[in-house]
């Protein structure tokens, strides 16, 4: 059929993100940066007891079960949270409700590929100011006029993290703005901005159940700040679903944030595999970023990335590769079990010798 270009310029058309590969066989899967462990246990008795019956009606507006958990267990009131379907879902509708400037919005060259698509979704401005050579922030960049600012921290994919005064100071330097703390890794990593949420009205923390929680399948996500602007953020979500959260997620939910001793188990398991996997890298003569997420990036001086990250799959190990400036020589990799790193060392000592 013709195109007819009339009726292209009445359609929102968009680069979508792309997310990583989700091979339907059995692999050793590092790439999208999920969990190598299963949900805390009471999720798998929460979901063999859900009544099918229950399904019948909508579930809860309001997320009251899930919201009411989670502000217990950050020590908040329930109206400074947001929840949402991961926080794909929640950092989506932020955009949506807090960046509605003429000025650009900031956020790194190199970070989580999805800030640029809803930007461009959504016809925000938006500029990135570049990470420097080691791929730290430079956090003057973020003192210039903008309509707002979001970065993760640990930054994905260069696993960095930076420290909270840090943080800190690019909040204080944006009073008029709203800032967007994107925290997906946090749990791996070291102090969550969200003890700023009381000092700053302009800041926002988000969360999600995807890495650290195990839940990436259930999709859930969190955002934690003052009671304006979460209810701002409702307002939008309103206006858009009124049922993001189905009765699953809200009671699975509830059951992983019910069980921190188990969480704070699996979260230093996976560091301490990190640590390992670390000198394991060095020792095969990678370079690597001082990650503290629950994946590593790394660069080998002497052999292509591409090259590299083909071969692994053709061994049926999956880890991440992106062809775009700066980072193309890089792979991220998921920390798995013990088990699974081993075969990944394995793979490298035979391949890297040849
Ligand atoms: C994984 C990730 C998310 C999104 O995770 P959800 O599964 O949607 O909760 C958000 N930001 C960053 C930086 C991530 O790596």
């Amino acid at each position: 059929m013709k195109q007819n270009l009339n009726l292209l310029k009445n359609i929102r058309t968009v680069e979508p993100y792309v997310p990583g590969e989700q091979p339907q066989t059995k692999v050793i899967k590092l790439n999208t940066n999920e969990n190598p462990y299963p949900p805390a246990p009471g999720v798998e008795r929460a979901l063999q007891e859900i009544d099918a019956d229950r399904l019948r009606l909508y579930p809860d507006p309001v997320a009251k079960i899930l919201v009411k958990a989670l502000a217990q267990d950050h020590g908040v009131r329930e109206d400074q949270i947001f929840v949402g379907v991961g926080s794909d879902d929640v950092l989506s509708m932020c955009f949506l409700t807090f960046f509605n400037s003429k000025k650009p919005i900031l956020f790194p060259d190199i970070t989580y590929s999805f800030y640029k698509v809803w930007a461009e979704l959504y016809r925000i401005p938006y500029e990135c100011p570049k990470l420097q050579d080691d791929f730290h922030m430079t956090k003057e960049d973020y003192y210039k006029e903008n309509g707002g600012i979001i970065f993760p921290n640990p930054n994905a994919p260069t696993a960095i993290y930076e420290e909270l005064d840090f943080v800190e100071d690019i909040i204080k330097h944006n009073p008029d703005v709203v800032v967007i703390v994107d925290e997906a890794y946090i749990d791996f990593a070291g102090k969550s901005a969200e003890t700023l949420i009381e000092k700053y009205d302009n800041l926002i923390v988000v969360q999600t159940f995807s890495k650290s929680r195990s839940m990436a399948g259930m999709r859930i996500g969190y955002a934690i700040s003052n009671p304006v602007l979460i209810q701002y953020l409702n307002d939008v979500k309103y206006s858009f679903n009124s049922y993001t959260m189905n009765q699953a997620s809200l009671v699975c939910g509830v059951e992983a944030v019910k069980d921190r001793a188990y969480f704070e188990k699996i979260t230093a398991r996976i560091v301490e595999t990190r640590e390992w996997a670390k000198v394991e890298l060095k020792n095969l003569g990678f370079e690597i970023t001082d990650s503290k997420a629950n994946f590593i990036f790394a660069m080998h001086p002497e052999y292509d990335a591409g090259e590299l990250f083909e071969a692994m799959k053709e061994n049926h190990i999956y880890v991440r590769h992106w062809n775009s400036e700066r980072i193309a020589q890089y792979l991220r990799i998921t920390i798995g079990t013990k088990e699974e790193m081993k075969v990944l060392f394995s793979f490298l000592n035979g391949y890297l010798k040849r």
